[in-house]
């Protein structure tokens, strides 16, 4: 499998890029993601000209218009770095990247919860670092996540998972255009976005039945707007607990007695949260293979990454 390209907090990847001349290395993302994910390492402080060492910096101000500032020496960076943002996320457009990991609680890097002082000093934990924030302005789209945040088991599978449909997006828009590709592209992922939202399975279905009436560019920007919107929404034990009652009903006619009791047990026990998500999927899997059931093999839900990623083991 080719690489997929994601940007990262060059400090995350080991590289000794911070205030202090140190790094945040993280070993989940060099030994683990490394294997899928080629890195397109990002350090806006460095890259918009600041030394290593230098002074540290934090945020002042209003939380949705927050300035950038040297915490002893009072300099204010914002204009100058708002300014190179600017032209490095139109650089970054030429990377096609699938996906952001950011250095969390950066003044610079942050994207959520970053802490902004007041004139008083006293900070609230309500901003999102410079860069981070233009990131996400600029490309509403692609899947972002923290380090923080890449370290909770289900935040982590739901990015990772939304990576993975996003490339599968791009793909789709390099080889197929016709409403038939789009109709089959939906409909291998109808049970993953059913498993984060039914709300948005719904209305892609609708865009999908207007495909004709539509004009092309337009509908393929607003199906993907609504898909990737649809699917940060977390799958929960409930949701896909519905998901997979959905995907045992196929075999009702195929299983004995015994057999349709055990799978319905085995889905139970994970939505009492007994066993992970995998156990079941395996079992569904291994049915599907048996009864050759066309429309779940090609569903996406059943291996939205590489199982050696092992992401659904912990959620
Ligand atoms: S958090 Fe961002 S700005 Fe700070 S060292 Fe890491 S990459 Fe550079």
């Amino acid at each position: 499998m080719e690489k997929i390209k994601i940007g990262i907090s060059s400090c995350l990847l080991g590289n000794n890029v911070r205030y202090d001349g140190g790094h945040k290395w993280d070993r989940y993302v060099t030994e683990t993601l490394e294997e899928y994910f080629e890195w397109v390492p990002v350090c806006p402080e460095v890259e918009y000209g600041l030394p290593i060492p230098r002074e540290a910096m934090h945020l002042v101000g209003e939380p949705a218009t927050p300035r950038l500032v040297t915490v002893r020496t009072g300099i204010d960076h914002t204009s100058g770095m708002l300014k190179w943002s600017d032209k490095k996320l139109k650089d970054i457009e030429n990377e096609e990247l699938c996906g952001f990991i950011f250095k969390s609680r950066s003044p610079s890097s942050g994207i959520s919860g970053v802490k902004v002082y007041t004139p008083s000093g006293m900070p609230s934990r309500r901003g999102t670092g410079i860069f981070g924030g233009a990131f996400m302005r600029h490309f509403p789209i692609i899947p972002v996540i923290d380090d923080g945040r890449l370290h909770d088991p289900q935040l982590r599978e739901n990015f990772i998972e939304r990576i993975f449909v996003y490339r599968r997006w791009k793909d789709f828009l390099q080889n197929n255009t016709s409403i038939k590709d789009l109709v089959a592209f939906h409909t291998e992922h109808k049970l993953l976005i059913l498993s984060h939202s039914p709300k948005h399975l719904s209305a892609l279905g609708k865009l999908v039945a207007d495909a004709k009436r539509r004009d092309r560019k337009e509908l393929f920007t607003e199906y993907i707007r609504v898909l990737m919107e649809g699917i940060q929404l977390i799958a929960t034990a409930k949701k896909n607990t519905n998901v997979l009652l959905h995907i045992a009903g196929y075999f009702k006619k195929n299983l004995s007695p015994d057999d349709k009791q055990e799978l319905l047990e085995i889905i139970d026990q994970y939505h009492r949260k007994y066993v992970p998500l995998i156990v079941p999927i395996v079992i569904i899997n291994h049915y599907i293979r048996k009864f050759n059931e066309p429309y779940l093999q090609k569903q996406y839900y059943l291996c939205p990454h590489p199982l050696e990623m092992m992401l659904r083991n912990h959620v």
